[in-house]
C-alpha cells in the first residue's frame, strides 16, 4: 500500500512538473503584452489630434507633442537592459500639394535593429504605423481626431514590436517606425521609401500596420479570428522584361510583395493560435492606399496589415454624438487583445525573414514541354544556408501547398510534375529553421 502510494506521488510532481517546449520565437512573441499597446494608444490619442498640420509648440496636444513623446520612447526602447535599438528620426521639409498649403516640417520618427551579418549591411526589414491622424475634413488640423485605432493602434504595434525584439539577434537590420503625413498622401512613407532607396538599402520587405485594433462592424458583426494582408499582384514598377516573364509564367499572383504576404502568413500564424491571416488578392481596399504603396512605388515589397472588419463610423470622424449614432476613432473602440494577435504574427515572421540565410537568385525554370519540372538558380554564398525549399502549389491555389526539402546545391529535377500545373518558388533555410522568402522563376529556359 505504501509503496503505492509513494509510486502516485511521483507520478503527480512529474505530471506537475512543466517541460518546456517553447522556441526561443515562441518565446518571443509570447513577451508581447497587450497592457502596452493599450497605454501606447491611450497616450497617442490624448494629444487630442495628430493632424500633419497642426499645433508643434504645445506640450500637450498636437502633432509636435506626439512626436516629442515618441522620440522619447525611441530612446526608452535604446535604454532597455540588452537592447541594441537605435533611435531614429527622417525629417524633412513637406513642399506645397493638394493637402499640405505651405512647406511643413515633417518627421518619421522610430528605432532600428541593426542587422549583425556584416555581407548584407544593406538588407532590411521595415514595419511602420502612421501616427498621423485626421478628422472628417482631411484638411481640418484644429478638431479632436484621437486616431486610436487608426493609426494608433499600427505605431503600438510597431513600437511593441521593437520592445520586444530589442535585444534579437537579426542578420539583417529592422527599422521599427512611426511615420507622418499618411493621411496628407502618404507623405512620411514616400521620404522613407526614397531615402532608404537613396542609401542603396534593399528592402526586404515593409508592413504598413494600419487599423489593426478594431473588431467590431456594424450590428453584431465581430471579428477576431481574423486580419487581412493586403499586396499587389502585379508590381506597379513593372520593366517590359519583367512583363514579359510575367505574361509568360502567368505570375499575376507571384509579385514580390505577394511572396511577402505569403510568407507573413505562413510564419505569423505559427505565433497566434486562432488567428488567420487571409491573403487578399488586391493591394488594398478599394479605391484607398496606405504607406505599403509608397514603398512599391520605389520597387520594394510591402504589404498592409489590416483587421478583418472595419467601422467607419469611427475612422476619420470628429468625436461626436448625433440622433443617439456614436462617432469617433476613441480608446474605447481599440482592442488591445487582438492588437497584440496581430503583433505576434508579426514578431514570429519578422524575426525569422530577419534572422533567414541570403535567398538564391536567379532562379530558371525548365522542362516545359516534357514530364518534368526542372529548377535552377544561383546559390546564395551564405555559409548559413542548411537546406533548400522548393515550394509548390497548384495553378488555381493562393497560398504554397507543398514544401519539399533538398540539401544545399543549385539544381532539382521534380519528375512528373510539369512546369504548367504549378507554380514554383525556391527559398534558403537555415539550421534553426528561419527561411528567406520564397523566389519565383526570374527566367524560363
Ligand atoms: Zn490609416
Amino acid at each position: 500500500m505504501r509503496v503505492l502510494a509513494l509510486l502516485l506521488l511521483t507520478v503527480s510532481l512529474t505530471a506537475q512538473t512543466p517541460v518546456s517546449t517553447e522556441t526561443p520565437v515562441q518565446a518571443l512573441a509570447r513577451k508581447v503584452e497587450s497592457s502596452r499597446l493599450r497605454r501606447t494608444v491611450e497616450r497617442l490619442a490624448g494629444f487630442g489630434t495628430r493632424h500633419s498640420l497642426s499645433d508643434t509648440t504645445s506640450e500637450s496636444r498636437g502633432v509636435g507633442a506626439a512626436r516629442r513623446w515618441l522620440a522619447a520612447e525611441a530612446r526608452s526602447l535604446a535604454a532597455l537592459p540588452g537592447s541594441r535599438l537605435v533611435p531614429f528620426e527622417d525629417r524633412f521639409t513637406a513642399e506645397p500639394g493638394p493637402r499640405v498649403p505651405k512647406p511643413t516640417e515633417m518627421v518619421n520618427v522610430g528605432v532600428v535593429l541593426p542587422g549583425l551579418d556584416p555581407t548584407r549591411a544593406k538588407d532590411c526589414l521595415v514595419v511602420c504605423g502612421h501616427y498621423d491622424s485626421r478628422a472628417n475634413d482631411v484638411m481640418d488640423a484644429a478638431s479632436d481626431a484621437p486616431g486610436a485605432n487608426d493609426d494608433g493602434s499600427g505605431v503600438a504595434l510597431a513600437l511593441e514590436m521593437a520592445y520586444v525584439m530589442a535585444s534579437d539577434r537579426t542578420a539583417v537590420s529592422i527599422y521599427f517606425v512611426a511615420t507622418i503625413a499618411e493621411e496628407q498622401g502618404l507623405l512620411g512613407a514616400a521620404h522613407l521609401a526614397r531615402r532608404l532607396k537613396d542609401e542603396g538599402m534593399n528592402v526586404l520587405g515593409m508592413v504598413a500596420a494600419d487599423c489593426v485594433g478594431n473588431v467590431a462592424g456594424y450590428g453584431t458583426a465581430r471579428e477576431a479570428g481574423s486580419a487581412r494582408l493586403f499586396s499587389e499582384g502585379v508590381p506597379s514598377q513593372e520593366t517590359d522584361a519583367q512583363k514579359r516573364l510575367r505574361e509568360a509564367l502567368g505570375g499575376e499572383n507571384d509579385s514580390p510583395s505577394r511572396e511577402l504576404a505569403r510568407y507573413l502568413k505562413r510564419f505569423g500564424e505559427r505565433y497566434q493560435e486562432g488567428l488567420e491571416l487571409v491573403l487578399m488578392l488586391r493591394r488594398d481596399r478599394v479605391g484607398r492606399g496606405g504607406d505599403h504603396l509608397a514603398f512599391n512605388r520605389e520597387g520594394f515589397p510591402a504589404a498592409r496589415l489590416s483587421e478583418t472588419l472595419e467601422n467607419y463610423d469611427r475612422q476619420h470622424q470628429v468625436p461626436r454624438v448625433v440622433n443617439g449614432r456614436t462617432y469617433g476613432d476613441s480608446t474605447a473602440w481599440f482592442d488591445p487583445g487582438y492588437c497584440a494577435k496581430l503583433t505576434r504574427t508579426l514578431v514570429g515572421a519578422f524575426h525569422h525573414l530577419a534572422t533567414a540565410p541570403e535567398p538564391v537568385r536567379n532562379v530558371v525554370l525548365s522542362g516545359a514541354a516534357t514530364p518534368d519540372a526542372v529548377l535552377t538558380w544561383t546559390p546564395s554564398t551564405d555559409p548559413r544556408v542548411a537546406a533548400i525549399v522548393v515550394y509548390r502549389r497548384r495553378a488555381d491555389a493562393v497560398a504554397w501547398q507543398q514544401d519539399l526539402v533538398f540539401a544545399p546545391g543549385d539544381r532539382v529535377v521534380l519528375p512528373g510534375a510539369g512546369t504548367d500545373n504549378y507554380f514554383y518558388g525556391v527559398a534558403t533555410r537555415d539550421r534553426e529553421g528561419n527561411e528567406s522568402l520564397a523566389v519565383p522563376p526570374t527566367r524560363i529556359q
